[in-house]
């Protein structure tokens, strides 16, 4: 084991930890209604080990293949505590990975159109037996159509998409997610956010969950009632930037 490494580690956390403390307190909430998502997306199986065993339950990847590959280290890595962590899906995903999704996420957080709704609720119908925790994608960007990079269901969209989803017990809607605009306020984002999550909470009392914040705008999204933060630079290091 890295020693160098797991006291990076061991700090970024407790950086961490301390942002969310210090939001909730700002916020008058309960750090225990927070789940902390660690994106390992980049970095290798041997730093989830290390978040593990640092009491990290949740731990996010944007790419099947990369999440399959890791889960699959992991297991060698950590045996005891690899079956214990609970893999959320955090990007754009096509309907062909479907079926192998299903197979080890614990959580979409990506799901934005009713074909992948219906992808995934069909794959999972065969392949697990739990079912399947989704969070809605809402595009916050009223400039974006069809912008790929973000991505997201339209905000007119998002009740049709969540009836298809509470439709299907192979999936368990928990509420709505959103990546703030670029250039945008995520003051603002977030608060547009809280309310169409309201609005999908009067009609699907149990999908109550917002997984908004990230590295740069975690104390946004907790002042706007996020219960996930999906954090991955400020934990884990600059990813390595990409190529092609
Ligand atoms: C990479 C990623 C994150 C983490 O972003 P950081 O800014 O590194 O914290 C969160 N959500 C999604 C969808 C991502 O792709």
């Amino acid at each position: 084991m890295d020693s160098v490494r797991e006291a990076e580690l061991v700090s970024a956390l407790g950086a961490i930890r301390a942002r969310i403390a210090a939001a909730c307190d700002s916020a008058g909430r309960d750090p225990q209604e927070l789940t902390l998502v660690a994106v390992t997306k980049t970095f290798p199986a041997a730093d989830v080990a290390t978040l593990v065993r640092l009491g990290i339950v949740d731990v996010g990847e944007n790419k099947d293949q990369e999440a399959r590959a890791k889960i699959t280290e992991l297991a060698e890595l950590a045996p005891e505590a690899a079956p214990a962590v609970r893999w959320h899906v955090v990007g754009q995903l096509q309907t062909n990975k479907a079926r192998s999704v299903v197979r080890y996420a614990y959580a979409v957080h990506s799901v934005d159109r009713i074909k992948l709704a219906t992808a995934l609720a069909d794959a999972a119908a065969t392949r697990r037996d739990e079912p399947l925790e989704v969070f809605l994608q809402v595009n916050l960007d009223p400039d974006a159509a069809g912008d790929t990079i973000r991505g997201g269901v339209p905000v007119d969209g998002v009740m049709e998409l969540a009836a298809v989803v509470a439709d299907r017990s192979e999936l368990r809607l928990r509420g709505l997610m959103a990546v703030p605009p670029l250039d945008a306020d995520p003051d603002a984002a977030f608060a547009r956010l809280a309310e169409l999550s309201a609005q999908l909470c009067a009609r699907y009392p149990g999908a109550d969950a917002i997984s908004a914040g990230m590295s740069a705008d975690l104390e946004a999204a907790i002042r706007h009632g996020s219960t996930h933060l999906r954090v991955g630079s400020a934990l884990l290091g600059r990813r390595a930037p990409k190529v092609g």
